[in-house]
């Protein structure tokens, strides 16, 4: 498979060297040359197949001639092989043809784990290859950060660099990160908060002499093997649901429209799937889009369900791209628009088309509280807040009471006590067994300033697994 930018003017990529990328040189996205497409009797096949199984038929095209089929299959089964659930991505019906994908089986407790597993492997594999170390650096407020460093931690060519703001993230959230200690693994908490961790992620990209020639990797979603590994569920679940013979509708919370994406393209592949709705929280630049033609930038809102609390979605240029008949020249236009202003429109056929492919709903923390509260009552499961949110906008959305209806579960309601105490339920979520001594685990963490020349001292000083590049 071959990959091209969205903005039409960097070298095509194939998948190997698209894993080991981070934007692509002109600003862009990649994105693959020509999406796979199955047929009806094909995926009909598939029914019954074992997750890893599952996960090598839809992700086999999308790795052809970088990844051999026989390594591709061991790479998959150890990495679903380490989910606490045997189904792996369970489904729990909640209502009438209501259901949640439970996709937080993973070691971290969130849908991360289901990229993030797969990526630190095949980062692996792939620089054993090539004979070469790379340095992961990512910024996280939670989820990423400790998905990142799980599915990292067993490489023997990488050493991950992970800030977060000092104090602000939850006890679970940061617990999940500093405990474990590989050699090869760094936390560092920053005096500063979200978006400093960012941009020094970001300068470093832009700068990277510090590294000494060292190759730094993105592992936020913007790394086109996240993306890939998410369509998989999409087919996991419609097919245990009854397609490709019924169709599926998909509500699914996000904020980078990383995971919705996938779903996106799951339907492109030609998995039946009648609704896909986004449903973000406060933060609803997308819902914005979709409601109104306005994709413009508003200021952080803090909320309930952090792991949506983004003020743009880096992943939105990759429906642009499609929108726009996959020309790049438009896409570099829109975005240099979008940096000059903030904001940006599409034409008025282009708009109407990304209505068609998607309804939308912004839920806020009043009304996240009310239906995790709701659904407690209803059934005694569950939600965690973004998981709620979903549950919200499916309620709100639905168009067919008689197809099934498939709520992304993209979190363990323990890694947001907050909001369960704030829907007014008792019963304290409890930690999985394979967590259940997280807090009396040994921490290892590095205070450092919000300070980009001492961050980037403390890379080149720890990044050869804790020895100077
Ligand atoms: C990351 C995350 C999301 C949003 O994912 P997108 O990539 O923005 O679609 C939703 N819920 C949880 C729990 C997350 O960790």
């Amino acid at each position: 498979m071959r990959y091209i930018s969205t903005r039409g003017q960097a070298p095509v990529l194939n998948f190997e060297d698209v894993l080991l990328a981070g934007l692509a040189s002109d600003g862009g996205l990649y994105v693959p040359e020509n999406l796979p497409h199955f047929t009806v009797e094909e995926i009909a096949s598939w029914a019954g197949l074992p997750y890893h199984e599952l996960a090598f038929r839809v992700m086999r095209p999308f790795v052809a001639g970088s990844i051999a089929d026989v390594d591709f299959k061991r790479i998959l089964e150890e990495t679903y092989g380490v989910f606490a659930h045997k189904a792996v991505a369970p489904l729990t019906q909640l209502g009438a043809n209501e259901w949640v994908l439970e996709l937080f089986q993973g070691p971290t407790l969130a849908f991360k784990d289901f990229a993030l597993q797969l990526l630190g492997r095949l980062l692996d594999h792939v620089l054993a290859k090539r004979n070469e170390r790379v340095v992961i650096m990512g910024a996280t407020s939670g989820d990423t950060g400790s998905a990142a460093i799980e599915g990292c931690k067993a490489c023997e060519n990488v050493d991950i660099f992970i800030m977060h703001p000092h104090n602000r993230v939850s006890e679970v959230q940061r617990r999940q990160m500093t405990t474990i200690l590989g050699e090869n693994i760094h936390n560092i908490a920053i005096e500063g908060n979200f978006d400093d961790c960012q941009e020094m992620v970001k300068a470093s990209f832009a700068d990277q002499g510090f590294l000494k020639g060292t190759r730094l990797v993105a592992v936020n979603s913007i790394n086109w093997a996240r993306i890939m590994a998410q369509i998989v569920y999409y087919f996991h679940a419609a097919l245990q649901l009854g397609a490709p013979h019924r169709s599926v509708a998909f509500s699914v919370p996000t904020g980078n429209f990383g995971d919705i994406f996938a779903g996106y393209l799951a339907r492109n592949m030609g998995l039946p799937i009648n609704q896909l709705i986004v449903a973000t929280n406060r933060n609803d630049i997308l819902h914005r889009f979709m409601s109104g033609n306005r994709y413009d930038k508003d200021t952080l809102h803090p909320t309930l369900s952090p792991s949506m609390d983004i003020m743009v979605s880096s992943n939105f240029e990759r429906l642009l791209f499609d929108l726009h008949g996959r020309n790049g020249a438009a896409v570099a236009a829109l975005m240099d628009t979008f940096k000059a202003t903030g904001q940006l429109a599409v034409e008025e056929d282009r708009w109407t088309e990304a209505r068609r492919l998607f309804d939308s709903l912004a839920v806020g923390d009043e009304a996240t509280c009310a239906t995790i509260a709701e659904v407690h009552a209803e059934t005694g499961y569950l939600l965690d807040p973004h998981t709620a949110i979903g549950v919200k906008a499916a309620r709100e959305c639905r168009r067919s009471l008689a197809l099934p209806m498939v709520v992304l579960g993209t979190a363990h309601p323990v890694k947001f006590p907050e909001a369960v105490e704030k829907a007014g339920i008792d019963a304290v979520p409890q930690l999985p067994p394979h967590l259940a001594d997280l807090f009396q685990r040994e921490e290892r963490c590095t205070v450092l300033a919000n300070d980009l020349k001492t961050v980037q001292q403390f890379v080149s000083a720890h990044g050869n697994r804790g020895k100077p590049l």
